[in-house]
Formats: structure tokens, sequence, C-alpha cells
């Protein structure tokens, strides 16, 4: 697999369990042609994501660290950050701060609600209504240009959410945004280990998003350095079951292809 990349990776900077050199030992350990760490940044007070005193170190030691390893496994520097649709500019200030390679998009939070970490909401809507809610900040966030990568796109099932009447007209309008968005989803292979049981997106989605020609690129959300390319034998064969060809790299928010 000495040509993929694994752009999802969370370090101790937030809720990861461990530092850079041992996401790249188990990098290199499998093969991968390039690592992208994506610290959580949150423009709201939660104990997972980056502190603000901790921004000056993090671009420091990601910038040595992507100068430093150029020969097996390179470094790339991405970031994940939650859209919020009353922060745009604040989100837009923080991604100029950092020297990124890549921004992941993503949507945690409906409203004040931490709805992947705090199940203690679920029931009080229908499943319905959090899909309505969860998707359109999912257009938003495309719409809103910040972001190179829609991160986990179908996460809000991640707790076993499942709507209760079919919801294909949404998430395909949401695809066809981040389509015209000319934004870039990524396959998630954290889901299966989920009680969803499935990628984010699920294959019907990953084969609605090939056939519309949204582009791709692969994240372990790895949260530990044995989450590093997690399940990426089965993601590429999903991917090309799916209909893709090929999967995205990127280099200074430019994007690469690389053929699979
Ligand atoms: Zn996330
Ligand atoms: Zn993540």
């Amino acid at each position: 697999m000495s040509y993929l990349v694994d752009y999802h990776i969370h370090t101790t900077f937030s809720d990861g369990k461990d530092t850079y050199p041992a996401y790249l030992a188990n990098a290199r350990k499998k093969d991968l042609a390039e690592i992208g760490f994506s610290d959580h940044i949150t423009l709201a007070s939660v104990d997972w994501c980056v502190d603000e005193i901790d921004f000056p170190v993090m671009r420091e030691n990601l910038k040595n660290l992507c100068d430093e390893f150029s020969e097996d496994v390179q470094v790339r520097f991405g970031l994940e950050l939650d859209y919020f649709p009353d922060k745009e500019e604040e989100i837009r200030q923080v991604i100029a701060y950092f020297p990124v390679d890549y921004v992941i998009g993503s949507v945690h939070f409906l409203n004040n609600w931490n709805f992947d970490t705090d199940r203690s909401l679920y029931g009080k809507w229908s499943n319905d209504e959090l899909y309505k809610q969860y998707f359109e900040l999912v257009q938003m966030a495309a719409k809103s240009g910040l972001f190179d990568i829609i991160g986990h796109f179908d996460l809000i099932k991640k707790f076993n959410c499942w709507p209760e009447t079919d919801q294909s007209q949404l998430i395909e309008n949401t695809l066809k945004v981040i389509k015209e968005a000319n934004t870039v989803i990524e396959l998630n292979t954290s889901g299966i280990d989920r009680e969803c049981g499935e990628f984010f997106p699920n294959q019907k989605i990953l084969e609605t998003a090939a056939s519309i020609g949204i582009p791709i690129t692969l994240g372990s959300d790895a949260h530990a350095p044995n989450h590093v390319a997690r399940h990426f034998d089965l993601a590429l064969k999903k991917l090309k079951e799916a209909g893709y060809t090929r999967i995205v790299r990127f280099r200074n928010r430019q994007r690469g292809e690389i053929i699979i």
C-alpha cells in the first residue's frame, strides 16, 4: 500500500493517545506514502481540541516534522476544524495562521449539542429531524469554501442513529452541494469500529458520490498509533466497487491524484 495516504490523525495535541513519532512509526510499518496530522481545532469550549495556547507549539512542531521527514513517509499538516455557521470569519483566521496542506471541515455539533460525544439528547427529536439539521450544516460547511475536505460525511449515524424515513434525497442534495463547491470527501474508516458498524460514508453514498464525480481521500480517524491505516484493504475494495479509480492527495492546499 506504499502509494496510500492517511490524512485523518489525532495526537496528544487534541484527543489522540500519542505523539507524532509513534504514529509515524506505524505509518512506516503500514508502508504508507503520506501521513497527515489533523488535530481538532474547535471554536467552542471542549476538552478534546487543541488549546489555543498550544497553537504556536503545534505549528512549529509540525513544520519541523514536515521538513525533516521527506524520504519514506511524507508528512502532511492538516487540521480538523469544527464548522459553526456563525464563526466562519474566526475559522478563516485560524486556517490562515497555520501553514496547512489541507483542512478537514467537520460537523460535530447541532447547535450547542456535541452529538458525537454526548448521547444524552438522542431521542429528544426524531432522527429524521437530526438528519435534516446535520446535513444542512454539512451543506453550509461545503458552501463556506473554508475546507478542502468534508469529514466523515454521515457522522450522524455514529451511535446507530438511523432515519425513520428515507433520507436519500437529502443525502443526494448534500452530495451535489459538495460537488458544486468543489470540495473533497474522505472515506473515513473509523465508522466500522463504531456502533453504526460501517464506514463514513456507507457504500450506497459512496456509489452516489462516485457517480456525481466527487473526489475522495482516505483517513482512519486515528486516535492511537495502532489505528493508522485501519481497514484500508477493505476501504480500497469498497472504493473500487463504488467506481473510484483515484484518490486525492494534498500539498499546500493543492490537490494531486493517486491512482488506486
Ligand atoms: Zn471528527
Ligand atoms: Zn477526527
